[in-house]
């Protein structure tokens, strides 16, 4: 019902009848100016998000009403979960409409990365995905650092049209939708923003002032990202916020990595290689011998072994082992949706196995950096 009063910060409509479906306030709070729901209430004022279930037909029929539309559609995904984040077939769901990808938390990789490379990057990677994009552009929403061409690529892609901005949930498209706003009106409206994925819950329009409107969506939950399987508690040590130190790693064949006792890394065959970890600062990495990792895991694992604990570990799914070979005459990393990633220095052809909770995608792709 689109007359109905709705949270200014995640959009749902506002109702007081049950507590743990979307837009829920108090009957007390409804008829305060600029209501917020209980739930963004919490989030904001204890940094305490209640995990609301996602619908994801509801996802793509909204999807697939945008290509009825006349709009540019602003797919954000996220640097340091690229095919975890990216929305597959987004093509097929928004029509002839322009789709402008933006590549977000860039200020996550080291200093001097080369942007034009990585640009490149993206762009060979959406396209191997089926993707058609208008325009690349990379940007850190939290920090503020390539917003100048966003906007601008948004003013001059989109004319006179409505923008819809979409993405997976965790992307950080709450925090740059608040730097649009920011940007393009004096509205006084904040949105939810929060660690925890699934926050944004319903569309929610922001009105430019042409009589268009930036458009935001809801994120969409991919159970393929580490970072959806695991208990809130644990999304700290995955999710990185500061620049990644990454770490390097020279291993024989016959050497193993616990991340925590989330994911394990064997490498079983190939020469003395280096592997470079890129991961989040706060993720504990424990290296053994691979004839004794078994053993060390059933011993150590979510107390030595952590994150998670023992306790979170019993929520998230068994792992499955994906064996993979890297392949000769370029450079690989090894993809782990929600980990990061593993650059493999070397071009030898060498041979290892994730173990990585069931569902989690991993794959070995062109090196990103
Ligand atoms: P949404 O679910 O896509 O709306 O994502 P949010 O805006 O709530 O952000 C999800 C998480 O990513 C939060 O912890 C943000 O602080 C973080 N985040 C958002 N943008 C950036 C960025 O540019 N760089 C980094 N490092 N973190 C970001």
């Amino acid at each position: 019902d689109k007359d109905q009063p709705s949270c200014a910060g995640c959009g749902a409509s506002l109702q007081t009848q049950s507590k743990d479906r979307p837009g829920y306030v108090p009957a007390s709070a409804l008829d305060a100016e600029a209501a917020i729901c209980q739930r963004c209430f919490r989030i904001r004022n204890y940094n305490d998000a209640v995990q609301v279930s996602m619908n994801n037909d509801e996802f793509l029929k909204l999807l697939g009403g945008i290509a009825s539309t006349d709009s540019l559609v602003v797919h954000i995904v996220d640097l340091f979960d690229f095919e975890g984040s990216l929305i597959s077939g987004l093509q097929r769901f928004v029509g002839n409409n322009p789709v402008l990808l933006v590549v977000n938390k860039i200020d996550l990789l080291p200093k001097g990365t080369n942007y034009n490379r990585l640009r490149n990057w993206v762009q060979r990677q959406a396209k191997a995905q089926g993707l058609r994009t208008v325009d690349v552009v990379l940007c850190s929403a939290k920090r503020g650092m390539g917003f100048d061409r966003v906007v601008e690529a948004v003013e001059q892609l989109r004319g006179q049209r409505d923008v819809y901005v979409v993405g997976a949930t965790n992307v950080g498209k709450s925090t740059l939708i608040n730097r649009l706003i920011a940007d393009y009106s004096d509205l006084e409206r904040e949105l939810t923003v929060s660690r925890f994925p699934g926050t944004t819950l319903d569309e929610i329009r922001i009105p430019l002032d042409d009589g268009k409107s930036i458009i935001d969506t809801p994120g969409i939950v991919y159970t393929s990202r580490l970072t959806e399987l695991v208990p809130r508690g644990v999304l700290g040590s995955l999710l990185p916020d500061k620049p990644i130190k990454s770490l390097v790693y020279q291993l024989d064949a016959g050497q193993t990595l616990f991340f925590g006792s989330l994911v394990r890394f064997d490498y079983t065959h190939g020469a003395n290689l280096s592997f470079t970890l890129y991961t989040a600062n706060a993720m504990k990495v424990h290296r053994t011998k691979l004839e004794r990792a078994d053993e060390l895991y059933a011993q150590h694992k979510g107390v030595m072994l952590a994150p998670p604990s023992l306790e979170e570990l019993q929520g998230i799914p068994a792992w499955t082992r994906h064996s993979l070979r890297i392949p000769r005459g370029s450079e690989s990393d090894i993809f782990i949706s929600g980990l990061g990633w593993i650059r493999v220095n070397g071009t030898n052809g060498a041979q290892v196995e994730v173990y990585a909770p069931k569902g989690v995608k991993v794959l070995v792709r062109e090196a990103l950096i």
